[in-house]
Order: structure tokens, then sequence, then C-alpha cells
């Protein structure tokens, strides 16, 4: 049976709706404003020193610490407050439903849910013990990670430290401790238009970039020959988008791609980018293309967080109190973590619900998980401030 006041706060955090305004069936549920006030109040009354950072107009970050200025080790907890849109959902979307052991509402899962749990943890006197054995401990929670990560992204600009990362998604309570990261291109190229009936007059740009296509998937089973990652497999290329001509008869004069490439820990963006404007350069310069472009869309940075770490040994060890076997395991989809990455070596995705729920019309979290998720984080924390005091970790 699940505590009631852990399930209160979701109920409660369910219940403040918090859609990215990208998805704008509603205006009057979008942007994270009040959800980020909620947790500001919240974490204050727990003795958090807050602070809301306006990323957009009525799209905040919060961010919340405890513990010394001076602290021997930051621990950051992140999640998102932001969800997906709600049309088609099932049931109430901003009103938590109970059948059984499930609780369903927009967010229960993802990214509610594993917020709840951490909150429901960071109580006042755990947060003194681990102050007490000089750890600092954090929560932010982000706006926008549901479009393009601006929230996490603004994190890293704005300088935040920590030397640990936890970031809440629902992972099965399974330890996520590397992912692929992205990048996402946009190629134009360019021809020369002429009359059907002549294509010789003109410089065909659907068929040239049929010819860059070529190059790029040559590219890729080259990179997948050299590359491989016991966990995370192959790099990958997925061509998604293409656009071009205007009608039968007319030799087409542009055509555009998107490129979805999945990077792999060790792959250099930049130098991926590059090689595939060298191919571009190579064909217009045998006439294929008359002009060519490669825009970026969005980079996103694996991660890969050594799997020895006191992180991972920490939080194996609070979930097998919590009388659970810790799996690690890496993720095909992509999280806050790439970002994070780059300002802590220890990072891992963690909490309770499945990423099967997320973004369905029937988004549900279990409830037992749920208390689980939240056992494991006090059993974590409890063991951290011990083992600082003992000079460990
Ligand atoms: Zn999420």
């Amino acid at each position: 049976m699940a505590d009631q006041q852990l399930v209160r706060l979701l109920e409660e955090l369910v219940s403040i709706p918090s859609v990215s305004p990208e998805y704008v069936e509603n205006p009057a549920a979008a942007g994270e404003a009040r959800i980020a006030v909620f947790l500001a109040d919240r974490l204050a009354a727990s003795g958090f020193k807050v602070e809301l950072d306006e990323v957009q107009p009525g799209r905040p970050n919060l961010i919340a610490s405890f513990g010394p200025d001076q602290p021997r080790k930051t621990l950051l907890f992140e999640a998102h407050m932001d969800t997906v849109g709600v049309a088609g959902m099932s049931r109430p979307p901003f009103q938590a439903a109970f059948e059984g052991s499930l609780l369903y509402a927009r967010g229960a899962c993802d990214d509610k849910g594993p917020m709840a749990a951490a909150l429901a943890a960071l109580s006042r006197d755990r947060l003194e013990k681990l102050a007490a054995a000089g750890v600092q401990i954090v929560f932010a929670g982000v706006m926008g990670e549901e479009t393009g990560n601006i929230g996490a992204v603004r994190l890293v600009e704005k300088g935040l430290r920590a030397d640990q990362i936890v970031v809440l998604e629902p992972t099965e309570l399974s330890i996520i401790h590397t992912h692929k990261g992205m990048i996402w291109l946009r190629v134009e190229v360019g021809g020369l238009a002429a009359h059907g009936s002549n294509p010789d007059r003109g410089v065909n740009a659907i068929t040239g970039m049929s010819d860059v296509m070529q190059f790029l998937h040559r590219r890729i089973a080259e990179d997948q020959r050299l590359r491989h990652d016991p966990v995370l497999g192959r790099p990958t290329l997925n061509i998604g988008m293409i656009r071009g001509g205007y009608a039968v008869n007319i030799v087409p004069d542009s055509c555009s791609i998107e490129a979805d490439r999945r990077t792999l820990p060790g792959e250099d963006e930049a130098a991926i980018i590059e090689r595939i404007r060298g191919g571009l350069v190579e064909l217009q310069g045998e006439g294929r293309i008359t002009s060519h472009s490669v825009r970026v869309i969005k980079v996103g940075r694996p991660f890969q967080t050594a799997e020895n770490c006191s992180l991972i040994r920490a939080l194996k060890q609070g979930i097998e109190q919590a009388g659970r076997k810790p799996r690690l395991e890496g993720a095909a989809w992509y999280s806050d973590a790439g970002i994070l990455s780059q300002i802590a070596s220890e990072v891992v995705v963690f909490g309770p619900g499945s990423i099967k729920q997320a973004h369905t019309a029937d988004e549900h979290i279990d409830l037992d998980d749920l208390q689980a998720g939240c056992d494991i984080v006090r059993r974590f924390l409890d063991g951290m401030a011990d083992g600082s005091r003992q000079g460990e970790g």
C-alpha cells in the first residue's frame, strides 16, 4: 500500500496543468509557471533556498538547494515539469482517477510520479542529516523537456554545479546509465529548372538528393562497421522527411530532407556533420547538384556513466535495501541526462512508472511502484548521509 501523503502529493501535482505550450489544445493549461510556484512553496517550507528562473515568458525553471554553501558533495535531482498535450485522453487529464493500484492522469508517470517519489523522500530531518554530512541537495524542476530539453540546457548555461545527478524519469526503477545522442539535420540541395520534355537542359534536384541519400547510407554503413557499443548497439540513421518538386513536367530545382542520426558515446558530432558537408561538396563538384546547405536542427549528446561509480553503487544499495533486485540498463530514448552529463561525470536516469505509458491516452502509474521509488530514494539518501560521515563516497 502506498503512503497516503505520497499519493496526495501526486494527486496535487497532476491537478496542476503544465502542458508544454507547443501542444496548444487549451491555452489555459499551458506553461510550467503554476507548478513551479507550487514546488517553490513546498520546497521553501522544507527549508530549501528557492529560485525561479524565467526561461521563456510564463515558463520558469525552478532551482532549490539545501545544505552547506561549501559542500563536500552536491547531489542534483532533476525532474521536468512540462507534460505533453491531452487531446484524446480516455479520462479527465488533470484529475487523478484510481483503478485498483493504478492512478490515471496526464503526467502520472511522465514526469510527476518520479518527481513526487523524490520530493516525498526529501524530508527536513533527512536533509539536515545530509547537510551535517557535507552533502548539498539541489532539486531542479525544469521546463521544456518535451520540446527540445530547453530547461536543462538553461541549467547548464547558468553554470549549475553538481557532482552527481539523478534525472527523474519513469524507468520502471531500472538505473539507466547510458543512452544514445542525436543529430537532426536538414539538408537542402539546389538544381536547375527546365521543362520536363528537355531534362538534359536542367539539373534535377530530386535525382541529386537521391545521390545524397545514397552517400548518407554508405556513410552510416561504414560507421556501423566501425562502432558498436555493448549496451546501446550501433549508431543509426533515419531519413524521416523529404520534400521537392512542383509538377510532373518540370525538372525540380530544389529538394530537402530531414535526417535523424543517432550517436554513440565517443562519436564526434562536429566531425559527423563535417563529413556530410564534404560529401555534398563532392556531389556539387560532379555537377549532380548546383548548391547545398546543411542546417543543424538539434544536437543531443549521448551519455555514459561508469557502471561502478559511487552514485550507481549507492543507488543499487538503496534498491537492494528496499527489497528489489537492481537493474542497470541502457535506453533507446533521449533525456535531459545527455545535456546534464556536461556538468557531472556521474549521471543516471531513474524513477517509478513506465515509459510505455508516457504520452499515451491512458497515462497511469502503479502506486506500488511509486511507493517503491520513494522508499529507494529514502534509503539511497540515508546511505549517503551515513557513508559521507564515514568519509566515503
Ligand atoms: Zn519525461
